[in-house]
């Protein structure tokens, strides 16, 4: 069957490698789509129905099928593996895999924790995900800037109780009025050369799957403040939740 080649380069970051494996959803869907160009025109070009070349139109469909309900699976951010996790040992492995990065962008970090915060239930691969979105695109909008800053704080939320926050700021570009509205829309993305578009939309799909929110506040020429607010309970039981 059809395989989405993700070949691990030296120093990649994990939304990197989401890159990559977008490059390759494209691949994988270009080579069934030529085979149909191809039998499609030949039946054109000759003026016949030929149940042959239908055919291969037909099975490279169903490829193209089964490819998608695969992806879509792996799009599945419902289905959640919860396990309990200190959230600064998970931001400090993020950071880890931006070490180099931040050495060479001569960006500074400044991590404020809480040290009170308790172990929270998260899947951790998947906020591991989103903290690595977040802190690629502070450091995308850090590009241009003279100040380069991180600063990561936590602790509990005043409102709503029972939560606890992640912030993330950036001495950035920051971002117009317009596009902070449109942040959260699939596929929107702006002043890069390889974005996707899809990677605040992902965390926010992600963020609320835990039962969290994600509030941005944006400054053109300032920076930005990405903040995720996220259930301190097991969400399965005493949790509460924003959606509900
Ligand atoms: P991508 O990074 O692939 O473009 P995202 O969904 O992560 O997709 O972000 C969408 C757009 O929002 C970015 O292209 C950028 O213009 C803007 N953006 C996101 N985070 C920040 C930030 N911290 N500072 C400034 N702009 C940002």
């Amino acid at each position: 069957g059809a395989v989405v080649a993700v070949k691990k380069k030296k120093n990649e970051s994990p939304t990197e490698h989401f890159d990559i494996f977008l490059k390759g959803i494209s691949h994988e869907l270009r080579n069934p789509l030529s085979g149909m160009k191809a039998s499609a025109k030949l039946m054109l070009t000759l003026k016949i129905f030929d149940e042959e070349l239908l055919e291969v139109i037909l099975s490279e469909i169903e490829r193209i099928e089964r490819f998608l309900d695969r992806i879509s699976k792996s799009f599945d951010f419902t289905s959640l593996e919860w396990c309990k996790y200190n959230v600064h040992r998970l931001l400090n492995d993020v950071l880890k895999t931006f070490k180099t990065v931040f050495e060479e962008k001569k960006i500074e970090i400044d991590r404020r924790f809480d040290p009170s915060l308790p172990e929270v239930y998260m899947d951790k691969d998947r906020m591991f995900q989103v903290l690595s979105n977040l802190i690629k695109n502070s450091i995308e909008a850090l590009e241009k800037s003279k100040i380069r800053k991180i600063t990561i704080e936590t602790g509990y939320a005043i409102q709503p109780k029972g939560f606890y926050f992640i912030k993330i700021k950036d001495t950035g570009s920051g971002m117009e009025k317009e596009d902070l509205e449109n942040l959260f829309t699939p596929f929107f993305t702006k002043g890069k050369e390889k974005g996707t578009g899809l990677g605040m939309y992902i965390s926010k799909e992600i963020v609320s799957n835990h039962g969290g929110k994600i509030e941005v506040q944006s400054e053109k020429g300032k920076g930005t403040t990405v903040s995720i607010y996220l259930p301190i309970g097991d969400l399965k039981n005493n949790g509460k939740n924003f959606n509900s």
